[in-house]
């Protein structure tokens, strides 16, 4: 069993590295890759290294492509390469202005020290829109998470703030430079049209991509099926992950994404 999609407390998820890989041992998984969001800091806090379980270098980057705000996964890379530290220091302090600048939005509506308590609940330099929505549901001004993204941080509304995330063809160059491999992360999640998908992906492949997430946290059998047949049109490898982030938000658990259909090719197969 494989899981190479899920996130500790280095970015928005709820446990420690170590408390997911004792998990995943737990639940029998023999290959994994954390992938924080723009951050491989929780991989490097793995000490010692662990050896029971296969765990290979992971990130989620966060992208701009044209007018969308895209995930691509790298897997397997050098984490000590020279182009991947420059983009991820980018990543983070884009992160860090963005946050900045929610805040003072927020404190614009009225809720002071929205900068202060998302710090406070990351715990990390990664602050992310999760903890701004969680700050927004402490004080009641949302009623959940998904309440908070739809009134006020999703795209277009008043705490949605354009982030000079790495370009596609960037994010997708480093991570190969780093001599990894490049993954469109859930697919389905961009409101993206078929012929735009397209586009995309025949963009990702220029760029050196080689991967797409066939299957993704919770997906239904038609979807998996639309992305699998997709992977072949396309001729790419196929991946599969829970994108867990904690028991209370995540639908599928560590490990417990849908299989990949048979006919498409596993991405790790080269690993194992
Ligand atoms: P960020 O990288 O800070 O922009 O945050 C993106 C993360 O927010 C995603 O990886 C999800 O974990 C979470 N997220 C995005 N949209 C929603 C939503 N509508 N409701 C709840 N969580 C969301
Ligand atoms: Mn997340
Ligand atoms: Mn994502
Ligand atoms: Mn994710």
């Amino acid at each position: 069993m494989i899981d190479l999609h899920f996130h500790s407390h280095f970015s928005d998820g709820a446990l420690t590295p170590q408390g997911l890989i004792n998990k995943a041992r737990q639940v029998g998984l023999e290959l994994v890759s954390l992938t924080d969001h723009d951050t491989i800091d929780g991989y490097l806090s793995l000490r010692p290294p662990v050896t029971d379980i296969m765990v290979i270098p992971g990130v989620e980057l966060s992208v701009r492509w044209k007018k969308y705000d895209l995930h691509i996964i790298g897997l397997n890379f050098d984490v000590a390469h020279p182009a991947l530290k420059e983009a991820l220091i980018h990543q983070r302090n884009s992160r860090k202005a963005r946050a900045e600048e929610i805040g003072r939005r927020l404190e614009q509506l009225g809720l002071k020290g929205a900068y202060e308590q998302a710090c406070i609940l990351a715990g990390s330099p990664q602050i992310g829109r999760p903890h701004f929505a969680q700050v927004l549901v402490n004080v009641g001004l949302a009623k959940d998470l998904q309440h908070a993204f739809t009134r006020f941080l999703g795209r277009g509304r008043m705490a949605y703030v354009p982030t000079p995330w790495l370009d596609l063809e960037s994010a997708v160059t480093t991570i190969v430079k780093a001599g990894g491999q490049a993954v469109i992360a859930h697919p389905l999640k961009y409101g993206l049209t078929r012929t735009k998908l397209h586009e995309l992906i025949r963009a990702f492949k220029t760029s050196g991509g080689s991967g797409i997430e066939v299957v993704s946290g919770a997906m239904t059998e038609l979807q998996i099926e639309t992305i699998g047949r997709l992977s072949l049109l396309f001729d790419l490898q196929a991946s599969s992950g829970s994108d867990y982030h904690s028991d209370n938000i995540s639908m599928v658990k560590l490990g417990c994404q849908s299989l990949l259909p048979e006919y498409c090719r596993p991405i790790w197969r080269q690993w194992m």
